[in-house]
């Protein structure tokens, strides 16, 4: 095939960071969002569809200083000189469209699609990349976080994944959050001289966030921090103590680890993730949510609360590789039409059996009779239609099994075929 060259000869390719998903790998990306899909709604999530990019501002407000807003935007000026965004995550554009509609409260959504990030491609982290995530706005309730930690779960146990654990954690209130942040800034200011430079200069900022390095240098100054849980206020212990019993209820395994914070700063109360045991630690977090109270406010909306959580699903493909499961492959059409009589035959007949619900497809360019037969093996079809000068002469086509060499050709009245490909196709599901 010719390669599309620039100028200089160099072969064009995708950009770095960035990757074609093709035909026998798509069929799996479509089952995930159609189970995704029927998964939400069967707990009463309705879709929610919102713009691939927003006004910057809009993503602005998840906090300044987090990663994924001061470095990894892909931000640019429109043609009226307008700062936008490609949308980065999807819980900031699902605020801005709840603040903006007023829906009726709960407003439960859930949405898929793609996000983008200007990161560091390395396996499993890429610069456009897909999320699967629910959100839930206006009820602040712990057995609400519960649910929503519950449909993910049970929904990545439905794709046949075994070596998954999932993390909690709370950071409490804003109270508990400014609290413990204070005394977590003043320890890293002690051992500032251990930490990685990176993170000497996120703490200056935000340091919960030192907590989420992934760089071996801070781990010992991390593993030795304060915890989290031992700065909540009581009505924070309350709700974090009714999520654990939740859990317990549904029977759902969890640790506790008051590591977690999770990347963006809007969470207060509940954070958690679900980990894979199948893949490297920088790369083993399928996905991940919380609970949110400012981020609405900070919108410009009331204060309204807020729960989700996203998917990753490259992530969790890896995922499913590494403990091979959720293997879907391309369907293969039903029958596949040979014409040996110059083409037009099979121009009409894919088209009507097409219009009659039927799934085929046909060799091009008037190839001999035995190319075609080796096009339509290829193909996967269960049956061949062969038309040849007899074939025409009789009005018939020549029905092949393709799957067993025994079965004998079996010739049909051309205006009989719909109904008796039909029958066969009825036959085999009834097998
Ligand atoms: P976050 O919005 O950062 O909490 O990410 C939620 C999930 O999205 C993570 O747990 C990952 O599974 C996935 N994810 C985040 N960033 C990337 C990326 N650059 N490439 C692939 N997946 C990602």
């Amino acid at each position: 095939m010719n390669q599309i060259r620039s100028p200089k000869g160099v072969q064009i390719r995708s950009p770095r960071g960035v990757r074609d998903i093709l035909p026998a790998e798509t069929a799996r990306w479509r089952r995930f969002e159609e189970d995704f899909s029927a998964c939400c709604k069967q707990a009463g999530y309705g879709e929610l569809r919102s713009p691939m990019f927003e006004e910057l501002e809009v993503f602005l407000r998840l906090g300044e200083e987090t990663e994924v807003v001061s470095k990894e935007m892909y931000d640019f000026l429109d043609k009226d000189g307008r700062h936008m965004a490609l949308r980065p995550e999807m819980t900031a554009s699902a605020a801005r469209a709840f603040i903006q509609h007023s829906p009726v409260l709960p407003w439960k959504i859930y949405y898929y699609g793609p996000q983008f990030r200007s990161e560091r491609p390395q396996a499993g982290r890429y610069r456009q990349f897909s999320q699967a995530g629910i959100e839930v706005f206006g009820v602040s309730d712990p057995y609400l976080d519960v649910e929503v930690i519950a449909l993910g779960w049970q929904f990545l146990g439905s794709l046949g994944l075994k070596q998954l654990t999932l993390q909690v954690n709370s950071l409490g209130d804003t109270a508990s959050r400014n609290n413990y942040s204070e005394q977590l800034g003043r320890y890293l200011a002690q051992r500032a001289g251990e930490l990685s430079e990176a993170s000497q200069e996120t703490a200056q900022v935000n340091p919960l966030r030192v907590l989420d390095s992934k760089r071996d240098q801070d781990q010992a100054v991390i593993a030795g921090a304060p915890s989290c849980l031992d700065f909540l206020e009581v009505s924070a212990a309350a709700h974090f103590e009714a999520v654990c019993n939740g859990l317990e209820k549904l029977r759902i395994p969890y640790q506790v680890n008051p590591r977690l914070v999770r990347g963006l700063d809007y969470y207060t109360h509940t954070a958690f993730e679900y980990v894979s045991q199948a893949l490297k630690s920088a790369q083993n977090a399928l996905g991940g949510g919380g609970h949110y109270d400012g981020l609405v406010e900070a919108l410009g909306g009331k204060p309204v609360p807020g729960v989700g959580f996203a998917l990753g699903v490259d992530r969790i493909f890896l995922a499913c590789d590494s403990e091979q499961v959720f293997i879907s492959e391309q369907s293969p059409v039903e029958i596949f039409v040979v014409d040996i009589v110059g083409g037009g035959e099979a121009l009409s007949l894919t088209q009507q059996l097409r219009e009659a619900g039927i799934s085929c497809d046909r060799a091009w360019e008037s190839r001999s009779l035995k190319a075609q037969m080796k096009i339509a093996d290829r193909s996967g079809a269960k049956f061949a239609l062969i038309i040849g000068s007899n074939e025409q002469a009789a009005n018939v086509v020549a029905l092949k099994d393709l799957r067993s060499g025994e079965v004998p050709q079996e010739d049909i009245p051309r205006d009989e075929i719909v109904l008796a490909l039909k029958d066969r196709l009825a036959m085999e599901i009834s097998n």
